[in-house]
């Protein structure tokens, strides 16, 4: 069988520890024997962000936007142990967190599901995807503690001088305020990457805030989605038989809980931290669930969802067996091998990226998975296998199905 060809290369950020392992793994057993994998490397592995001052963060992240479409494996944050772990020159700030904010994207994140692996919510039949907008809020905030009586005010001073001031509260002891913002360019860019993503996956979209009780704040995000949707979305929207539902976060909350699952549910901030804590663990786990960042310019970054998975990479580094899930990281490279292949017109490599997940589905839905499915499979008589053998086992029916 002829290998299938790529015209555009796709941006590889390597990452570290048991994810490292794992990538090299996919690579080997999954891509390379059936792909002429074009991708421009950069080793965002932590000793290589510290030889180059975190530079090649930041070319991982131009390049992204040079070409399109990134695969990001997971990448350590440092933190105090880090720094003498590594010895390190500074404690650099989170790749994501760089990548996010150059590429001014929205964070989608969607659960894998396979047979087997049942949601506690038992009419959740279809994924839910969550759109987190990653700026501002509570998230940007200035507080402040007041000791005692007095006025606090909002003061805002324009850049020709002219002064708007309201008052917060006056008061008459001890208390605590706290001021925050948000840019409707911001807003602008998470409606616009929602609605597309919406268009991509043709899903319905859900988008909810407390516009009852914040009638300047909250409304404006509500207005912004509104206007940008009518005027530009509408159409597409019906022409491709997706909606666009607004309403308050209360009631999207109890909605949620009684759907079936097969939407996108675009949350503020704040909302969004806490519920897709909330969504992916009601999934089953964070092993099994997607992330892709997508700027409003229509450039995509695919990762998993999870982090380096740490604890596993020690008893890798003493010789000992892991298990650990590759699934997120393989759908992280099928999502941007098929994002390249539609923006290349390569049908061949949209349909591989198909069969690997299906591949990958299937070996699980089989009963040969790794540890931390078996614990909570309905399935019986599994296997469990370790990290090698179950991405080889994906290779059997991957190999079977081309
Ligand atoms: P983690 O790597 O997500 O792992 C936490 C625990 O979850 C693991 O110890 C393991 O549980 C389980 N787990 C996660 N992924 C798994 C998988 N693929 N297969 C099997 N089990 C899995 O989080 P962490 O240990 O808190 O963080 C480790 C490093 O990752 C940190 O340095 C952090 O900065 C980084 N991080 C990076 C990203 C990212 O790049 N996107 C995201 C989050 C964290 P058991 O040990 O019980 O088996
Ligand atoms: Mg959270």
């Amino acid at each position: 069988m002829d290998k299938i060809k790529m015209t555009t290369p796709l941006v590889e950020m390597d990452g570290d520890e048991m994810t490292r392992i794992l990538w090299k793994m996919i690579k080997d057993e999954l891509l390379l024997p059936f792909i002429d994998l074009k991708t421009e490397y950069y080793d965002l592995g932590l000793e290589c962000r510290n030889e180059t001052n975190d530079q090649v963060t930041v070319d991982s992240a131009n390049a992204t936007m040079k070409y399109g479409v990134a695969v990001k494996c997971a990448t350590i944050t440092p933190n105090a142990a880090r720094m003498t772990e590594y010895n390190l020159k500074e404690m650099w700030k989170s790749p994501n967190g760089t990548i996010r904010a150059m590429l001014d994207g929205t964070v989608f994140r969607a659960p894998i599901c396979v047979k087997g692996i049942d949601p506690c919510v038992k009419n959740w039949k279809k994924p839910i995807t969550l759109a987190r907008h990653a700026y501002g809020d509570v998230y940007k905030n200035t507080e402040m503690k007041i000791d005692g009586p007095g006025k606090a005010e909002i003061v805002f001073t324009a850049d020709d001088g002219s002064v708007t001031r309201a008052t917060i509260h006056n008061f008459d002891g001890p208390g605590i305020v706290q001021g925050v913002h948000n840019m409707d360019r911001s807003i602008d860019s998470f409606a616009r990457a929602c609605f597309n993503f919406a268009l991509d996956t043709k899903q319905d979209l859900w988008f909810a805030t407390k516009d009852t009780i914040s009638k300047k704040y909250d409304h404006n995000f509500k207005d912004i989605f509104q206007e940008i949707f009518d005027k530009e979305y509408k159409e597409k929207f019906d022409a491709a038989g997706i909606t666009y539902f607004y309403t308050l976060i209360d009631d999207a909350v109890a909605r949620v809980m009684k759907a079936e699952g097969g939407f996108i549910w675009a949350c503020k901030n704040y909302d969004g931290d806490v519920m897709s804590d909330m969504v992916s663990s009601a999934f089953g786990s964070l092993a099994m669930m997607t992330s892709v960042l997508v700027s409003p310019s229509g450039v995509y970054e695919y990762e998993a969802a999870h982090g380096t998975v740490q604890r596993h990479y020690y008893k890798h580094l003493k010789g000992e067996e892991t298990s650990t899930n590759s699934v997120a990281t393989i759908f992280a490279w099928t999502g941007a091998l098929r994002k390249r292949g539609e923006l290349d017109n390569i049908p061949a490599l949209c349909t591989f990226a198909d069969k690997l997940e299906k591949a990958t589905l299937s070996t699980i839905e089989g009963g040969k998975m790794t540890k931390d499915l078996a614990l909570i499979t309905s399935l019986e008589n599994v296997t469990t296998l370790n990290s090698a053998d179950f991405i080889k086992e994906i290779r059997k029916n991957l190999e079977a199905s081309l």
